[in-house]
C-alpha cells in the first residue's frame, strides 16, 4: 500500500466514531466514552501482535500494551520497550481498537463487535509483509485461525505446534492473554513456558532485529 493511502487509513481509523454514534446493537449500547483507537499499522514489521482490546491505562496513554500485560508480553518475547514500540519491528492491531469499558463485575468488556468487520480486512491487507501473527486470546484466534481454532483457548494454544508449523502464510502462533488473570493458567500449563515460549523467542529473534 502506498504511504499516502496508509496514512489515509490511519486517519480514517483515528476519526472512527461508529461505536459512539451508530453502535451495532442500538444507542443504549454505545461506547460509554469518546473513542480513542489504538493500533500500530506497519508496512515493515514482520510480526503482528493481534491482541484483544485496549484497557483503561492504554486508552489513557494511547500506547498499546502500556500496562502490566504488556510487561509480561515483552518478557515472553524477550524484547525491551524500545524494540516493542518500534513500528518497523512490531505491528500491533487488536480486535477492537478502542477501550470497550467495563462489565458489571468491573472486568473489561470484550472487543467491540463493530470493529473487526469495519477495519480488520483493510488493515491486514495493508501489511502483506507480515510473516508471523501472534494471535492473543480467543477473539484474535477466532478471526485469524477460523476452523483451525480448537474448542477453547487452552486447546487452541496446546495445539500450537500443529498450527505454527502448518504451511499457512503468514504463520500463526496462538497465545493466551498475558493478563495477570492468566497467571493460574500459566502455572497449570508448564509446557507453555518451557516449550512454546522457547520457540516463540527463537522466532522473534529471527524476525525482529
Ligand atoms: S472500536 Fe473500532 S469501530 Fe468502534 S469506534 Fe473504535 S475504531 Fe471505531
Amino acid at each position: 500500500m502506498a504511504a499516502d493511502s496508509l496514512e489515509a487509513l490511519r486517519h480514517e481509523i483515528a476519526a472512527c466514531r461508529i461505536c459512539r454514534d451508530t453502535p451495532l446493537r442500538g444507542i443504549e449500547h454505545r461506547l460509554p466514552h469518546e473513542p480513542r483507537p489504538v493500533a500500530v499499522i506497519s508496512t515493515k514489521a514482520r510480526v503482528l501482535i493481534a491482541g484483544q482490546a485496549p484497557g483503561l491505562k492504554v486508552h489513557e496513554s494511547g500506547l498499546p500494551f502500556n500496562d502490566a500485560s504488556g510487561d509480561r508480553l515483552r518478557e515472553w518475547l524477550q524484547v525491551d520497550r524500545e524494540a516493542f514500540y518500534d513500528r518497523d519491528r512490531f505491528a500491533i492491531v487488536p480486535m477492537g481498537f478502542c477501550f470497550p469499558g467495563y462489565d458489571i463485575r468491573g472486568s473489561d468488556l470484550p472487543p467491540r463487535r463493530e470493529c473487526a468487520p469495519q477495519w480488520r480486512q483493510r488493515v491486514i491487507a495493508a501489511m502483506p509483509q507480515i510473516e508471523l501473527v501472534l494471535a492473543i486470546g480467543q477473539y484474535a484466534q477466532a478471526w485469524h485461525m477460523g476452523a483451525e481454532r480448537r474448542d477453547n483457548m487452552t486447546e487452541t494454544v496446546r495445539a500450537w505446534r500443529a498450527i505454527l508449523f502448518s504451511n499457512r502464510s503468514p504463520a500463526i502462533l496462538p497465545l493466551p492473554h498475558p493478563s495477570w488473570r492468566n497467571t493460574g493458567w500459566i502455572k497449570r500449563n508448564p509446557w507453555f513456558e518451557q516449550e512454546l515460549l522457547t520457540t516463540l523467542r527463537e522466532r522473534i529473534k529471527m524476525l525482529v532485529n
